[in-house]
């Protein structure tokens, strides 16, 4: 009999779910005290690894201190704004402000919304339409869900909203002709720096500089989604940076607090603000109950000083070579048909003959936590993780391919 628990992403008929009850840098435990090593950061949030008291400490302290408030007008709190303001430091964004969510899709849906209004304040109302990319994932709210490219999480879910033109992942050519056509009609192109959950995709050269091009020559606003890739993830604090784009706005969630508590956020740069910012009577009317949640917020603090001080940004690159070249190996004998990935997210695609979710199974039972995803294994560690702890990942791969 399955729990009164209704779980997220499974079957509703299954019942034999794995209870974790502890984490410790790079490895979770389960209740018959079984270690997995995270190869996952759980689901690609995990930045600075599982059981960091310090930011336990700082969560507890603002509990004590105000657990909870809203930041509707007239309310702000310390975390609230301390946080935004080491998002905004970071962020590859022109005099940046940032909105705060709880989640990736809230993140998602708040930049569509914020792009559509800063159309509508700039008198071009008609500039509506959002261009998206097959394979893209943008989480799954109503807003997120049309916005994605991956067919089967749309599926049975009712009308999708509408306002979405679908491209081709990798071809720039589709997107510049979209623009052509319809480009008054444009309000924006959304985008993540390396598709992530649609399979670990990183763009072509010169794709993600090409639709900061095209955007500017249509007056079409780049939002780009750093659900997964801030943070750290590519090597660069935002994936962006890694192929010098500055995008209008840029949504994040994830490893802002590596996942010790929900927060998600919008950066907005100049183009917005000047919309927003124009007319001092002019209300934003959108916000969640707990945009700027100070306990939320101070997770988030504590987490970016995490990576600040051990140089975790600047440990992806490290990884990425170490795991790449574990896969790359593993492609080079046969075992897997593709490698794909930048920074310290990877996937490797499997034979088509190969079954990803017995493979994961596997490697569950050789103790390393990696993802199926459409055919791949895709591995996104914590950027803690150690070179040994990589090489174990991979050869739990191969034992369990083989
Ligand atoms: N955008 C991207 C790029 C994501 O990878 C995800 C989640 O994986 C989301 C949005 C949705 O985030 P959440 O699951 O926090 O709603």
């Amino acid at each position: 009999m399955p729990s009164a628990f209704l779980h997220p992403f499974a079957p509703p008929t299954r019942s034999d779910f794995i209870t974790l009850v502890r984490g410790e840098g790079s490895t979770v435990y389960d209740d018959q005290g079984r270690g997995y090593l995270d190869a996952m950061a759980s689901l690609w949030y995990c930045n600075v690894g599982h059981g960091r008291t310090e930011i336990a400490d700082a969560v507890s302290a603002q509990m004590r201190a105000l657990a909870t408030y809203n930041t509707f007008d007239p309310w702000t709190n310390e975390p609230a704004e301390a946080v935004a303001a080491l998002v905004a430091e970071r962020a590859p964004v022109d005099a940046p402000r940032v909105f705060l969510t709880n989640s990736g899709s809230e993140a998602v849906d708040s930049a569509i919304k914020i792009a559509r209004i800063t159309q509508h304040l700039r008198g071009r109302p008609d500039k509506q339409l959002v261009i998206t990319r097959e394979h893209a994932y943008h989480g799954v709210t109503y807003g997120g869900m049309a916005a994605q490219g991956l067919a089967p999480n749309q599926a049975g879910f009712g009308p999708m909203v509408p306002g979405f033109l679908h491209v081709p992942h990798h071809d720039l050519e589709a997107v510049a002709r979209l623009l052509t056509e319809r480009g008054d009609e444009v309000a924006a192109v959304i985008a993540e720096p390396v598709q992530g959950a649609g399979g670990v995709h990183p763009p072509v050269p010169g794709y993600l500089e090409g639709l900061r091009r095209l955007c500017d020559q249509h007056d079409a606003l780049l939002i780009a989604d750093e659900v997964i890739c801030g943070f750290g993830r590519l090597g660069t604090w935002f994936g962006v940076e890694r192929y010098g784009v500055r995008p209008d706005l840029l949504t994040f969630a994830k490893a802002v607090t590596s996942g010790y508590l929900p927060l998600g956020g919008v950066v907005v740069g100049r183009a917005v603000r000047d919309a927003l910012e124009a007319d001092p009577a002019f209300v934003l009317r959108h916000g969640h109950t707990y945009s700027g949640h100070p306990t939320a917020c101070a997770a988030g603090v504590a987490n970016l000083a995490i990576i600040e001080r051990e140089g975790l940004v600047e440990r992806a690159e490290g990884i990425g070579a170490r795991l790449g070249a574990g896969l790359r190996a593993l492609a080079a004998d046969g075992e897997v048909a593709e490698v794909r990935g930048e920074g310290a997210v990877w996937a490797a695609q499997l034979h088509p003959d190969r079954d990803a979710n017995a493979v994961r199974d596997r490697m569950l039972e050789l103790g390393v936590v990696a993802r199926p995803l459409w055919g791949a294994m895709a591995f996104c560690p914590p950027l803690v993780m150690t070179d040994d702890e990589l090489d174990r990942c991979v050869d739990a791969l191969a034992t369990a391919l083989r």
